[in-house]
């Protein structure tokens, strides 16, 4: 057995089963242990592949391991579960080539780290940055995912991201922040967080813009996840921070990608998940690390 986290499962009576709902605080911490380290100074991180991909018009993608929540639609495959098990370190310089490579390989503008949380290894998201803003004219646009936890708790990294994702331009980093919740039982239910972590994304939102760094809001509007009175409030508190934020969210709809259909039939979701089991979610769940 072990006491790391790993997705979320019910019991006979639907309640979520312990460790779940978790701290994402404490889940932050205990995954930089396991996926950021220093050596020599140079801030390393964990990936697990580098590709290009056509979304956002084609976007060379940095896939790298761990995150500080649960979300059970999440698609990203078991590195996100057992950090430790999966990938290799890489230093700013070596993630930049690989990105730099598969631009020029395919003919793209544009870079981004995915598959995680990217704001987990701060000096290594900012060292990355600082090559990208050196090079800014190779670039049109360099994506910053993040769900907003790490940015709640060190309002300085909005400060740090403005120097590279400005409103005020000749910048190219953009940030694109995921609000999961607005209703604290849907929020748990959808990230397997305490409801009393609900707010915090909301006040990364508050702090991307005080601090003039250019950021985007994306909600999961489909209505599987989140019921129109939830959308509401959600748009209620973006617009109270500012009407710009609300006008400008981007609407998430989700594919059912294999490893979230097994994360959402472990949370008894078969609305979404169906009673059938698909080839690629059976080859996912076999795949799936054992303790
Ligand atoms: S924030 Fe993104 S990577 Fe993390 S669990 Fe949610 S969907 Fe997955």
């Amino acid at each position: 057995m072990t006491d790391e986290i790993r997705f979320a499962t019910i019991d006979l009576d639907g309640g979520l089963v312990p460790p779940f709902p978790i701290n994402p605080i404490q889940l932050t911490n205990r995954t930089r242990e396991l996926v950021c380290k220093n050596v020599d100074g140079i801030p390393l991180r964990k990936y697990t592949s580098f590709y290009g991909v056509g979304v956002y018009g084609g976007i060379a993608t940095a896939y790298s391991v761990g995150c500080n929540i649960r979300c059970v639609f999440c698609w990203v495959d078991w590195s996100r579960d057992w950090p430790e098990r999966y990938g290799q370190f890489y230093s700013p310089e070596e993630v930049y080539s690989k990105l730099r490579a598969i631009m020029a390989e395919r003919n793209f503008r544009r870079a981004r780290i995915s598959g995680a949380e990217p704001t987990l290894c701060t000096d290594h998201l900012c060292s990355i940055l600082e090559l990208v803003h050196r090079d800014r004219y190779a670039f049109d646009l360099f994506v910053i995912e993040t769900n907003g936890f790490v940015l709640s708790q060190e309002p300085e990294l909005a400060e740090r991201l403005f120097q590279y994702a400005s409103r005020r331009g000749d910048t190219v980093g953009h940030v694109r922040l995921s609000i999961r919740g607005g209703i604290p039982e849907a929020f748990t239910a959808k990230t397997g967080c305490s409801p009393e972590f609900m707010d915090l994304p909301f006040r990364a939102v508050e702090y991307l813009w005080d601090a003039e760094v250019s950021f985007h809001v994306a909600v999961v509007i489909d209505q599987r996840f989140t019921s129109e009175e939830e959308k509401n409030i959600i748009y209620q508190r973006l617009s109270d921070i500012q009407p710009t934020i609300r006008n400008n969210v981007e609407e998430e709809y989700l594919d059912p990608y294999p490893h979230a259909l097994v994360r959402l039939r472990a949370v008894g979701r078969i609305d979404v998940t169906g009673t059938g089991i698909s080839e690629k979610e059976r080859l996912a769940a076999s795949r799936m690390p054992r303790e």
